[in-house]
C-alpha cells in the first residue's frame, strides 16, 4: 500500500530547536486525567510526604498505568477539584516504587522479560506506548506482531523527535536494545524521514546493526506519521494482533527505566503558535503550573490554549492547573469571537488555503498567522472534494458527512468511516468549514457503541439459552 493523500500547512509560531528548562515550582498540580488515563485508583492520603517517582494513583481500566510524583512533596488531594496537588516540591533523589515481593512474584510467573514489562510500568515508561491501529495502551504483557518506533511527528506544532534525541542518541539505541530483549523474532520498524541530514544519516549509521530493526524511509508529509496509516502502510492487519508503537521520547523512556531503574516524570514538551513569545521547547514535569508557562511564553491576552497540535489537540479547560502526563505540546491561538465582517469576500493575501483561490497563491511560500477565526466560511459542502483528496485514509469524508447529515448511519459505516485516523486535514482544508473530523469521531464512536451493545446482547441471549438448557436437563433428571 502507498501513502494516499496528506499535506504540509505552513504556519508561524514553529517552536525553536532549543530546549529550556523551566525553573523549578513550589506546587505541582497533576491532573487525573490525560488522552487515554483516567486516575482513579488513589494510592495516597491526604497530607502524607511522597518521594520523586512514588506512585499516586493508578488508572484501574488501562493496566492500573501509575501516575507517578514527579517530585517530593506533601501531598494535598482537596485543593483542587480533579488534581492531586503536591505541595512544598523539592528535588530530591528520585526513588522507584517497586515491591520487592512484587518483582519476586513477577519473575517466578515470567521470568526476565516479566520483570523488564513490570518496571516499564511501574516506572512510568509503558505510558509512552500505543496501540498502532486503536491509539490504546497495550497490554504490557501481550505479544505485538511487530513494534514501530517513530522519529517524526509531523503535526504542527508537537515536539519533533529530533529534538528529543538531541545528544541521546546513545540512549536511544540502548532503549532499542532493551526493546528488542522484549520480543522473540516480531520486527521492529525504525520510521525515519527519507532525507539525508546529518542527523538521520547519524541514527541510520547507530542502526545498522541491529538485525531485528528494518528501516522505514517516509516522506515528510503531514500525517504519514501516524501509527495506523505506518501500520497499513507495513501491510500490518488490525485483526494480527496488536502492533507496539513508540516514539523517540518513549525509547528513550525505556532506556532510562531499564538502564537506570529509574522513573520516567520528566518531558520534553513543544510551545508554539503565534500567541507564544519566542515558540520554543520546555523540559516540564506532568503536574506544572499552566499559569507559569502562560507568565513565561503567552502574550496574546485573548488566546486559546491547546493540549496539543494544530489539528488534533484539544481545547485546555480553564480548571485544568497542571500539564497533563501525556502533554506532547501546548498551542497558542489568538482567539477571534466575531465573525469578521464580510470576511469571506476578503482577497487573503495572508492566508493559506488548499484552493489557491486566494491572492495569497501569487505570494512565494510563506508562514500564515493561523488564527481561531473562520472568516465568515461556515456553509454547506460545495462537493469540492478537497476532503477526498488530501484524506489519508482514502475515504470521501464529504460522502460520509452527508450520510450521517441525513441520519444514515449503516451507510457511513458502508464508506468505511472506521478507516478515519482523525487527523484533521479533512476540516482544515475544506472551503466550507464544516468540522468533519468532529463528525467521523462521533459516527466512529456511535458505531462502536451499537456494536458493542450487540455483542452484549447476543452474550445475553447465550447465557439465556445456556441455563434454559441447564434448567431443561434437570427438570428431564427429575422426572426420570
Ligand atoms: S476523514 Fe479522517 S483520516 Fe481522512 S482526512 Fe479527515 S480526519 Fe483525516
Ligand atoms: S472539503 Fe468541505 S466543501 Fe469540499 S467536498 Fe469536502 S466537505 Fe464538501
Amino acid at each position: 500500500m502507498k501513502f494516499k493523500g496528506g499535506y504540509n500547512i505552513l504556519l508561524k509560531g514553529r517552536p525553536a530547536s532549543t530546549v529550556k528548562a523551566m525553573p523549578e515550582p513550589k506546587s505541582l498540580y497533576l491532573p487525573l486525567y490525560s488522552e487515554r488515563f483516567t486516575f482513579t485508583d488513589i494510592r495516597v492520603k491526604d497530607g502524607q510526604k511522597v518521594s520523586g517517582g512514588d506512585i499516586l494513583a493508578t488508572d484501574p481500566n488501562n493496566h492500573a498505568v501509575p501516575l507517578l510524583a514527579p517530585r517530593a512533596g506533601k501531598v494535598s488531594l482537596k485543593a483542587i477539584e480533579n488534581h492531586i496537588v503536591l505541595e512544598d516540591v523539592a528535588r530530591l533523589e528520585e526513588h522507584a516504587d517497586i515491591a520487592e515481593k512484587e518483582l519476586q512474584h513477577v519473575e517466578r510467573e515470567m521470568g526476565a522479560a516479566g520483570i523488564k514489562r513490570y518496571k516499564l510500568l511501574s516506572l512510568g515508561a509503558w505510558q509512552f506506548f500505543y496501540d498502532a491501529f486503536t491509539g490504546a495502551l497495550p497490554d504490557p504483557l501481550g505479544t505485538p506482531q511487530a513494534v514501530i518506533v517513530s522519529t517524526l511527528s509531523l503535526e504542527p506544532f508537537l515536539t519533533r523527535g529530533d529534538i528529543q534525541l538531541h545528544k541521546r542518541l546513545l540512549n536511544f539505541t540502548r532503549g532499542l536494545e532493551h526493546l528488542q530483549s522484549l520480543l522473540e523474532y516480531q520486527p521492529i520498524y525504525m520510521v525515519m524521514p527519507n532525507i539525508s541530514s546529518e542527523f538521520a544519516n547519524l541514527i541510520r549509521n547507530q542502526i545498522r546493526g541491529y538485525a531485528l530493526v528494518k528501516m522505514l524511509e517516509i516522506p515528510l508529509k503531514y500525517p504519514y506519521d501516524h501509527f495506523a496509516i505506518l501500520a497499513r502502510r507495513l501491510n500490518l492487519k488490525a485483526d494480527g494482533g496488536s502492533v507496539w508503537a513508540v516514539r523517540s521520547e518513549g525509547v528513550l523512556a525505556v532506556d532510562r527505566a531499564l538502564t537506570l531503574t529509574k522513573p520516567c516524570t520528566v518531558r520534553i514538551v513543544s510551545i508554539g503558535g503565534i500567541g507564544v513569545n519566542m515558540p520554543t521547547h520546555m523540559k516540564v514535569m506532568p503536574g506544572y503550573p499552566i499559569q507559569k508557562i502562560k507568565e513565561n511564553y503567552i502574550f496574546e491576552p485573548a488566546a486559546r490554549v491547546i493540549n496539543g497540535g494544530i489539528l488534533t489537540g484539544r481545547i485546555l479547560e480553564a480548571d485544568t492547573l497542571g500539564v497533563d502526563t501525556e502533554c506532547r505540546g501546548i498551542t497558542v491561538l489568538r482567539e477571534l469571537h466575531e465573525r469578521e465582517f464580510l470576511g469571506f469576500i476578503r482577497p487573503g493575501w495572508s492566508r493559506h488555503s488548499y484552493a489557491n483561490c486566494y491572492l495569497s497563491s501569487l505570494r512565494k511560500k510563506f508562514e500564515e498567522k493561523y488564527t481561531t477565526g473562520v472568516r465568515g466560511e461556515l456553509r454547506p459542502c460545495i462537493s469540492c472534494n478537497f476532503c477526498e483528496e488530501v484524506c489519508p485514509a482514502g475515504i470521501m469524508p464529504h460522502l460520509i458527512h452527508k450520510y450521517l447529515y441525513a441520519d444514515l448511519i449503516e451507510e457511513a459505516e458502508q464508506a468505511r468511516v472506521d478507516l478515519c485516523v482523525e487527523c484533521g486535514l479533512c476540516s482544515y482544508v475544506c472551503p466550507s468549514k464544516i468540522d468533519l473530523r468532529k463528525q467521523l469521531i462521533e459516527a466512529k464512536a456511535l458505531i462502536a457503541k451499537e456494536k458493542e451493545e450487540i455483542r452484549q446482547e447476543q452474550l445475553r441471549q447465550k447465557e439465556l439459552q445456556k441455563q434454559q438448557e441447564e434448567a431443561r436437563k434437570l427438570s428431564e433428571e427429575k422426572a426420570q
